[in-house]
């Protein structure tokens, strides 16, 4: 096989009907239920509680949940399905996912068995909401700078600091917490020393503070969180004292596959609305579609998404079988889907015209989001470094950090 890859099967992705037939549940909830209420989304910057609702009692919330904790013990391939489909519509609809597995995923790979029973059911359920708060003021791509400290203290820990740009905050029952409780050993060691806590809302001294207004995604918001003298039991650790910074790297592992998915699903929404545009609207008393230029924008488009999409399937394939490639795979479908969904965007924007830059023809939003997407889950240009040590180090065993 060639250069970084080894095998055939580095570029397996099996795709099932069933894939297929989830597609088409998730395509009609979308339709249905979420887009006639898009423009109020837009506007009130809140996705009705309802609606979460209903996507609860579909079953959404418990995708790639095992079914031992009320989930719906499906594979990777499905929820990047169901992100892509219901971004096709309104990507800020999936964040309430995302958000959620990036407490689940840790608690299910690190946690404890009484941890897994207490938070994974009701949330697989959409009965309670997670948050993941790592970021702070001063630290978001460098996870080691982070400044909130937990120390020990009567069979427990208490953690002191804030926590920026944490989204679904102001809904959610129960958070996983990033906190220092270790200097660490050297400064090339810095990463040493972190440790995960579930910290639930109304815990004393925890809170909710300002919202964030970012330019895209409008029905999710982040939020600021204050951790003043919090208290949680040592039960409420996830994984062993120290291990943090693994559990968040391979929980972002996970969850870049979960931005690329929304980038394909909102470059999909871009390019069928720009086809449709082209065809309907006339200029020179011609359909748009007819003028060369129109149609090498839509050509353009249509293939940088096929590509984005493959990449999509081939990187969850790769993550589901456990597969070494599939860190390295996550970031270039990250990556590209993100910057593709910019780039389709710019293109929607030029094809309509005085539409593709007001408000109300909501086209605009594409390029609003996309910029979101670049930039949360790792901004790419860290995507960029990953993609560069994991390949030397799978292809050559070599740790160039
Ligand atoms: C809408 C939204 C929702 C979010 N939700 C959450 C959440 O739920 N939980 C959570 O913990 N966080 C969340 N975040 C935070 C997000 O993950 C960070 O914003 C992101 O990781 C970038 O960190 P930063 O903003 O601190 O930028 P910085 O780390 O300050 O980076 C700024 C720029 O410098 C570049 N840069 C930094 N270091 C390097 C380097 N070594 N090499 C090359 N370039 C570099 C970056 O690429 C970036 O372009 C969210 C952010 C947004 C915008």
């Amino acid at each position: 096989m060639v250069f970084p890859f080894f095998t055939i099967e580095d570029f397996n992705v099996e795709l099932k009907h069933e894939h297929e037939l989830f597609r088409k549940t998730v395509r009609e909830f979308a339709e249905k239920e979420i887009e006639p209420r898009v423009k109020e989304i837009e506007r009130s910057n809140k996705i009705p509680n309802e609606l979460l609702k209903k996507a609860g009692e579909m079953g959404f919330f418990g995708l790639g949940i095992p079914e031992e904790y009320e989930g719906q013990g499906t594979d990777l391939i499905f929820n990047s399905i169901y992100i892509e489909e219901i971004s096709r519509v309104c990507p800020a609809f999936t964040l309430a996912t995302l958000v959620h597995e990036l407490f689940t995923y840790p608690v299910l790979k690190y946690g404890t068995g009484e941890q897994k029973k207490k938070y994974i059911p009701p949330l697989a359920k959409g009965v309670k909401y997670g948050a993941h708060a790592t970021t702070e003021p001063a630290a978001g791509s460098d996870v080691a700078g982070i400044q909130t400290t937990a120390k020990e203290k009567n069979g427990g820990w208490v953690i002191n600091g804030r926590k920026y740009f944490i989204s679904g905050a102001e809904r959610a029952d129960y958070f996983i917490v990033l906190a220092r409780t270790s200097p660490p050993p050297s400064r090339k060691e810095r990463w040493k020393g972190l440790t995960f806590f579930i910290v639930e809302k109304g815990t004393p001294g925890f809170r909710v503070g300002e919202k964030i207004e970012v330019i895209g995604i409008r029905g999710s918001h982040p939020n600021e969180v204050i951790l003043d003298n919090v208290f949680v039991p040592d039960e409420n650790r996830v994984g062993d004292e120290g291990i943090g910074f693994k559990i968040a790297m391979e929980t972002y592992d996970h969850g870049r596959l979960g931005v690329a998915a929304q980038a394909v699903g909102t470059a999909q929404a871009a390019f069928e609305k720009s086809l449709q545009y082209s065809i309907q609207r006339h200029a020179f008393e011609k359909p748009l579609i007819s003028f060369q230029a129109v149609q090498f924008h839509i050509s353009e488009m249509v293939t940088l998404l096929q590509a984005a999409r493959l990449l999509l399937y081939w990187a969850s394939y790769l993550a589901m079988k456990e597969r070494p490639e599939a860190v390295f795979a996550a970031s270039m479908a990250k990556l590209f889907a993100t910057e593709v969904a910019e780039k389709i965007a710019l293109k929607a924007i030029t094809i309509h015209g005085g539409m593709g830059v007001a408000t109300e023809g909501m086209v605009e939003r594409f390029l609003r989001d996309s910029q979101v997407f670049k930039t949360y889950e790792g901004a790419n240009d860290i995507q960029k470094l990953v993609i560069m040590r994991q390949m030397m180090k799978h292809a050559f065993g070599m740790d160039i950090t």
